[in-house]
């Protein structure tokens, strides 16, 4: 008899299933996909050896001490810095913003302090005004001329919404930077998995009280560990999304998903990097990953290589639900689906998709662990 069942084998079910087995907890684990990991599952390519990330590239980093220390049991990292370039106008730049593309930009050799000037004066239209929406977050940050070639167009691609209708939070992930350090992150530690993330998650499961049932939908009444079978007897962790959960009650709150364009290419080395975006409106994807980049400490083929393209779209009922788009509609009714899940003790709401929120690995990781402790374990 199992005391919890945890519906979604991504990093907040591993999580969880993880911290109650420790404790004692016999944990079944049920994903309708064929693996465990989530979105952040890997594999290697069968025809290079490459590792390859089927639902997106995925970059581990985190400032949470807590969170560090605990990825680490299972998990060496590499030394692996992400850094990303961006191709506008047939030139590529560094980005995120930093003294680099600012100066490329403008053909100028400022230093930091001229550059804060001349971006401030770039940014006047919105002094003393809090940006109330991403367009206006992109045009205080970094001025309207940056913003136009670096972020309108990247961000219409990706989310085919009206800039003034998303929130200001998309892009306030981005850093801008008035020096020369071109990492993406900003956080205290980044890296790749040394063996995977594969390997990561199975060890994250190797423990004789966690059972994983694979190929199974938690929704589908015919399932064995189902909703209709556990309702009352058995308390469930539910990372799913939501209004999927309740029928769709409320509505459908809207997610982007994105269409992967694969390709093996009969060359060493296709960008000389791990991740070009395309900021321009008339290159219909976002960005091309290749893949070998990601681990240049391993031996992988001189004459093949991965690569994928990024479509991005509003996704519909059945597509992989990826980025949350939040517009107001969307909080009204995830404000009504709170509602709901509250009239269901036994089930805990948790992850991306059962919180309707954007989580990084890491946010997702503490957010179980904070489950764990404040409502679990009690
Ligand atoms: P998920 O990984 O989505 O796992 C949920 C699981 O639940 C899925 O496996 C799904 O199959 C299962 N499930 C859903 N409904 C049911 C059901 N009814 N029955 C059974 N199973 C069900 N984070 C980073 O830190 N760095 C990155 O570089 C990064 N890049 C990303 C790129 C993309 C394109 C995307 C979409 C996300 C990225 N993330 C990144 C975020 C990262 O994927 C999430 O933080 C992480 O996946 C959250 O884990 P989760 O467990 O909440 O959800
Ligand atoms: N963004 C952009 N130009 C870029 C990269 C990002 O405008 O070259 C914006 C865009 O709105 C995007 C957001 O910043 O949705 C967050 O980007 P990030 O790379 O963090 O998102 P990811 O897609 O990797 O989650």
């Amino acid at each position: 008899m199992t005391d919890l069942v945890v519906v979604g084998a991504g990093l907040f079910g591993l999580t969880v299933a993880e911290r109650m087995a420790a404790a004692g907890r016999h944990v079944t684990v049920v994903d309708r996909r064929d693996h465990i990991g989530g979105n952040a599952y890997s594999e290697t390519d069968a025809a290079t050896g490459i590792e390859v990330h089927r639902y997106g590239a995925h970059l581990f980093h985190t400032s949470n001490a807590r969170v560090w220390e605990y990825v680490n049991r299972f998990t060496a990292f590499t030394d692996y810095t992400h850094r990303v370039f961006t191709t506008h106008r047939g030139e590529v730049f560094p980005m995120p913003i930093n003294l680099g593309t600012i100066n490329q930009f403008f053909r100028s050799a400022l230093g930091p302090d001229a550059a804060r000037a001349l971006i401030a004066q770039q940014a006047a239209e919105m002094a003393g005004r809090t940006p109330a929406n991403l367009d206006e977050q992109g045009v205080s940050l970094i001025g309207r001329p940056l913003y136009e070639a670096f972020i309108r167009g990247y961000t219409a691609k990706q989310w085919q919404t009206d800039p003034r209708e998303l929130p200001a939070s998309i892009i306030s992930r981005l850093p801008v930077r008035y020096s020369y350090d071109s990492r993406y992150f900003s956080d205290t530690w980044e890296g790749l998995p040394v063996d995977g993330y594969t390997a990561w998650f199975e060890r994250m499961i190797d423990h004789p009280r966690i059972e994983v049932r694979l190929g199974e939908d938690f929704l589908d009444d015919g399932a064995e560990v189902s909703r209709a079978s556990t309702r009352g007897r058995v308390p469930v962790v539910f990372t799913g999304p939501v209004d999927r959960y309740f029928g769709y009650a409320e509505g459908d709150l809207a997610w982007r998903t994105i269409d992967f364009e694969w390709e093996t290419l009969p060359v060493g080395d296709f960008q000389g990097t791990s991740v070009m975006n395309y900021a321009d409106e008339d290159v219909p994807f976002t960005r091309i990953h290749e893949f070998r980049h990601f681990h240049p400490e391993r031996t992988y083929p001189a004459d093949r290589t991965v690569i994928a393209r990024e479509f991005s779209r509003a996704a519909v009922r059945g597509d992989e639900p990826y980025y949350p788009v939040n517009t107001p509609l969307d909080r009204e009714r995830l404000e009504a689906y709170r509602a709901l899940a509250a009239s269901e003790p036994d089930v805990h709401f948790g992850g991306r998709l059962g919180t309707y929120q954007y989580l990084d690995m890491h946010m997702a990781i503490a957010s179980a662990l904070s489950m764990v402790d404040n409502v679990l374990s009690r």
